[in-house]
């Protein structure tokens, strides 16, 4: 089912427009990814899917409601989660109370909330071990862990990730896309960032091709992966 649907979206900062005209939809649950070089609006978009910037036309719903015009707060409450490029952990904060801080705008009793964070810890483990630690000692790949699990204790319908492997060793990288598609598969929709096009063939079911803030390409993901075009632009390929 369609969780989220973008329809005709134009946005950019004051005047000077990023994304023109930009239609996709996110199934959930299912894996959708964004390439593109560098520029093309990418974290504009996710910026404006999660209310930080209000677009200048087009339509964003999710689960049929129509978020247009909403606070960011209203954006979480209605079921999207942002983790932001560069993680954006609470430094001088645990773990766990930063994984806390995803569930800040919930009114549901303690226990659930225990259980909802042994669900975090049950996809990521390492969680589990460092959870008194202070967030931003640990390594790359446990911030982004972290940063990741604040967005599941939001309890989201959609969860955008910005950046997904930036800067992560192979290994880390390997560890999330195994937890983010468990994730999908227990029901989450998930719309990915990823400037490293290999990984995202390999984590989505769905790409979607920005080029200078308009949308080139979409479908799935083995049709764009074997687009000579796409590998052309984007792998380097002849
Ligand atoms: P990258 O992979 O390099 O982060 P991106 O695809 O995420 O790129 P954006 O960060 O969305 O691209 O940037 C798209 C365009 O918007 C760029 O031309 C950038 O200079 C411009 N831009 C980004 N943030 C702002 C801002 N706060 N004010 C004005 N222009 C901005």
């Amino acid at each position: 089912m369609s969780a989220l649907s973008v329809e005709g979206l134009t946005a950019g900062y004051g005047d000077v427009t990023v994304l023109t005209d930009v239609s996709f939809s996110v199934e959930a649950p299912g894996i959708t990814a964004v390439i593109g070089s560098n520029g093309a609006g990418k974290t504009t978009l996710l910026r404006a899917l999660s209310g930080l910037i209000r677009p200048t036309a087009g339509g964003i719903a999710l689960a049929g409601q129509n978020l247009s015009g909403l606070a960011p707060d209203g954006f979480v409450t209605a079921g999207i989660a942002h983790v932001p490029e560069g993680r954006r952990l609470f430094a001088g904060m645990t773990v766990e109370d930063n994984l806390m801080m995803g569930a800040f705008s919930r009114r549901v009793p303690a226990a659930e909330l225990k259980r909802d964070l042994d669900a975090v810890y049950a996809i990521f483990p390492r969680l589990g071990e460092r959870r008194r630690q202070d967030a931003v000692s640990m390594s790359g790949g446990e911030q982004q862990m972290c940063a990741i699990g604040r967005g599941l204790m939001a309890k989201p319908k959609v969860m955008l990730i910005d950046e997904l492997s930036l800067g992560l060793a192979p290994v880390a990288v390997d560890v999330l896309v195994a937890a983010l598609k468990k994730v999908a598969d227990d029901g989450l929709g998930l719309l990915v960032v990823e400037q490293d096009v290999a990984v995202a063939f390999e984590l989505a079911s769905a790409v979607v091709v920005l080029d200078r803030g308009r949308v080139t390409r979409t479908g799935p993901s083995a049709a764009i992966a074997a687009d000579p075009a796409v590998r052309a632009a984007y792998l380097g390929e002849a």
